[in-house]
């Protein structure tokens, strides 16, 4: 099915300008996207958009195919905000083991 897609020509704080499906939540308002034209899927679409902006990405949001494979569809750098669990537990948690 050929859907309209648009790009964001604002870049994201890594560099990235996100692809979206006409109508996607996290697409931002009409003067601060291209027009991509019409495209059977995201791929196509970044592969379009990467002609204006290196950093082009799928919208992890409405790309379904996110869902399915993430590798290529989003870039890890997305997710740096969050904070890995530690591969141990803290010495300083120790104090809230149960006393014995
Ligand atoms: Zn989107």
């Amino acid at each position: 099915m050929m859907r309209q897609f648009f790009v964001d020509l604002e870049s994201r704080r890594d560099g990235s300008h996100l692809v979206h499906v006409n109508g996607c939540m996290l697409m931002p308002e009409r003067d601060q996207c291209r027009f991509l034209g019409r495209h059977a899927s995201h791929k196509d679409a970044v592969a379009d958009a990467s002609t204006l902006f290196s950093g082009a990405c799928a919208c992890f949001y409405c790309n379904e195919d996110f869902w399915d494979d993430r590798s290529d569809a989003i870039p890890a750098s997305i997710f740096s905000h969050i904070t890995p669990l530690p591969a141990d537990v803290p010495a300083g948690f120790r104090h809230l083991e149960p006393p014995r």
